[in-house]
C-alpha cells in the first residue's frame, strides 16, 4: 500500500510529461526515504549508552562510519571501548575500472579507514582487518567459511562485547547479508550474549527494506548525532575513493543520496537476537 502511494507523484509527473523516467524514480525514492526517516524518528526510542566494550562489524571500509559514525564518536568521547572489525578488504568497489587495480583499491580503502577511525577516536589496536576478498562472501567455500567464522568468534570471545553492531540483513548488498550470517554463527560459537543491533546502510537506497524492517522489527532506537555530526562528516570525508569518481568513471562508488541519508542527523538501530545453535540462520527479530 505504501509503495502504491509513493508511486502517485511518479505517475503524475510522467503523465504530465514533467519528468523523465529516471527523475521520476529518483523523486519516488527521495519521498520514500523521507517518509522512512520521519516514521523512524517518531517510533524509535533513544539509544542508551552502555559502558561495556562494543564491536562494530563492517563488511567494507566505510560501512562503520556511514551507519555508526556518530555512535562511535559519542562512545569514544566518553572513553568507552569500541572495536571495529572489517570483514573484507573492500577491493571490489571499482571492479572493471581501467585505471586502478583491485589491490590498489584495497590498499587505499584500508588507509582511508584508519584515517576515518582516527578522527572518530578509535585506537589503532582496536581496528581489525580480516581481509577476506571483497565480493566473495556470498560464495565462500565451506572450509573458508568455517575458518572465517572461527576468526570472528575468536575476536568476539577475546573482546567480550556487551553490544554488537552490524549492517541489516537484508540490506540490499549480498556481501552485507552474507557477513550478517557469519557474525551470527560466530556469536554463537563464541558463547557470548551481547545486545545485537543492526544498522542500515544500503537499506537507505532500498527504502522497501527499511519499511519491511519497521514492520517486523519492533525494537529499534535512534541516536541523534547532532553533537557529533561535524566529526562524522570529517571522518566520512576521508573515504574519498568511495565519495568521488575516479576518472575516467564519472560516478562515485557511493551514490551521493545514500551518503546524505546516512549522514543527516540521526542513526537508527534495529534490535535482533541471534539464532540459537541449530536454529534458522536468519535469527529471530525481537521487541
Ligand atoms: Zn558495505
Amino acid at each position: 500500500m505504501t509503495f502504491r502511494l509513493l508511486l502517485i507523484p511518479q505517475l503524475l509527473g510522467l503523465s504530465l510529461g514533467l519528468l523523465d523516467r529516471h527523475r521520476a524514480k529518483a523523486l519516488t525514492r527521495s519521498l520514500a526515504i523521507w517518509l522512512c526517516r520521519i516514521s523512524l524518528q517518531c517510533l524509535s526510542r533513544p539509544y542508551r549508552l552502555r559502558t561495556e566494550p562494543c564491536i562494530i562489524f563492517a563488511p567494507h571500509q566505510d560501512d562503520e562510519t556511514l551507519g555508526c559514525g556518530g555512535l562511535i564518536a559519542r562512545k569514544r568521547n566518553e572513553g568507552l571501548p569500541v572495536h571495529v572489525i572489517f570483514i573484507t578488504d573492500g577491493s571490489a568497489s571499482h571492479t572493471g575500472h581501467p585505471g586502478i587495480t583491485a589491490g590498489e583499491v584495497g590498499s587505499i580503502r584500508r588507509r582511508e579507514a584508519l584515517a576515518a577511525l582516527a578522527i572518530l577516536g578509535v585506537e589503532s589496536c582496536a581496528i581489525h582487518f580480516l581481509d577476506e576478498a571483497d565480493g566473495t562472501l556470498k560464495n565462500l567455500a565451506a572450509g573458508r567459511e568455517s575458518a572465517l567464522v572461527a576468526r570472528l568468534a575468536g575476536l568476539i570471545a577475546w573482546i567480550q562485547p556487551g553490544e554488537i553492531f552490524l549492517p541489516c540483513s537484508p540490506d540490499g548488498s549480498s556481501e552485507h547479508d552474507a557477513a550478517f550470517g557469519f557474525v551470527c554463527a560466530a556469536v554463537v560459537q563464541a558463547g557470548v550474549q551481547p545486545d545485537f543491533w543492526q544498522y542500515p546502510v544500503w537499506s537507505w537506497w532500498n527504502p522497501g527494506l527499511l519499511i519491511e524492517r519497521m514492520i517486523f522489527n519492533q525494537g529499534y532506537c535512534v541516536q541523534p548525532t547532532e553533537d557529533f555530526q561535524p566529526i562524522k562528516t570529517r571522518a566520512l570525508a576521508r573515504y574519498q575513493s568511495q565519495l568521488e569518481p575516479i576518472p575516467p568513471w564519472s560516478e562515485p562508488a557511493l551514490p551521493p543520496g545514500l551518503v546524505h541519508s546516512c549522514n543527516s542527523g540521526h542513526e537508527f538501530f534495529f534490535r535482533f537476537i541471534p539464532p540459537l545453535p541449530g536454529a534458522d540462520a536468519a535469527g529471530t527479530p525481537v521487541i
